[in-house]
């Protein structure tokens, strides 16, 4: 290889330049320190989808955790996106809960209804 500076012709594994005494390449390099950031689910698209599905705003609650996960993990902010993290999880939960009892309550709703109509109706007749 040659030299960057002086363009003196150097052994290829050479570390110096023999004419100069220039570093010709890093010896060794050193990693960075890598700060080891977890893994840590946003739930963003879970939060999403049940808040589509079961139109409570619950979801609305775990949408704005989940938004909270990422920027919280760049500002370095480990355990404040973790915390988040837990939050989103949940109120995701919470709202299919909410969205499963809401149906169910519906349903009854429906058939409670539809009974009590019936019933009325074999009255009059
Ligand atoms: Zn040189």
């Amino acid at each position: 290889m040659y030299c960057k500076s002086c363009g003196a012709k150097n052994e290829d594994n050479a570390y110096q330049c023999t004419k100069c005494g220039g570093v010709l390449r890093e010896r060794n390099v050193t990693p960075q320190p890598q700060i080891n950031v977890p893994y840590i689910p946003n739930y963003l698209a879970f939060s999403i989808i049940t808040t589509l599905m079961c139109c409570l705003p619950f979801g609305i609650v775990a949408i704005v955790y989940s938004s909270q996960v990422n920027s919280k993990v760049v500002c370095g902010d480990i355990e404040g996106a973790m915390e988040s993290s837990k939050k989103a999880k949940a109120w995701c939960w919470w709202t299919v809960i909410g969205g499963a009892v809401v149906a169910v309550l519906y349903i009854l709703l429906s058939v409670g209804l539809a009974t009590a109509a019936v019933s009325t109706e074999f009255q009059y007749h």
